[in-house]
C-alpha cells in the first residue's frame, strides 16, 4: 500500500450537498467529504449516513469535515482523527446552506431522527 492512497488533494468536491441525499429527496445534519474522490456524503448523525456508507463500499477510508470552519480528517480504519493537506476549494459547503439541509427538506422532528 502506498502512503496517503485515501487522499488526492486535486480532486474538488462533489457539490455542495450530500450526493444521494440530493439525488432521493433527502437531508443532512452534517457533510463530509471523501479525500480520496471528492464524494460528499453526510455524517453518521444524519438519517442515512452515506459518508461512511461510500467508504464501505469503495474503501477509501479518509474523510474531511465540510463543515464551514473545520479541517479535521477521520481515517475509518483506525477510527482515529487524523491531520491531513488542503483539499482543492471549496473546503466546506456554501456558508448560507443551514444546519441541517438543505433548505425546505428538513422535517419539523429532526432532531428526534438523528443517530
Ligand atoms: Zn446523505
Ligand atoms: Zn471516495
Amino acid at each position: 500500500m502506498t502512503a496517503n492512497v485515501s487522499i488526492d488533494p486535486t480532486v474538488p468536491p462533489s457539490g455542495p450537498g450530500c450526493m444521494e441525499c440530493m439525488a432521493n429527496d433527502g437531508w443532512w445534519l452534517h457533510l463530509r467529504r471523501c479525500a480520496a474522490c471528492g464524494h460528499i456524503g453526510c455524517c453518521d448523525s444524519s438519517p442515512a449516513q452515506h459518508a461512511s456508507e461510500h467508504a464501505a463500499h469503495t474503501g477509501h477510508l479518509v474523510i474531511q469535515s465540510f463543515e464551514p470552519g473545520e479541517d479535521w480528517f477521520w481515517n475509518y480504519r483506525t477510527s482515529e482523527f487524523a491531520d491531513g493537506p488542503h483539499l482543492a476549494p471549496p473546503e466546506n459547503h456554501p456558508v448560507e446552506q443551514p444546519v441541517p439541509g438543505p433548505i425546505g427538506r428538513v422535517p419539523a422532528d429532526w432532531q428526534r431522527r438523528l443517530h
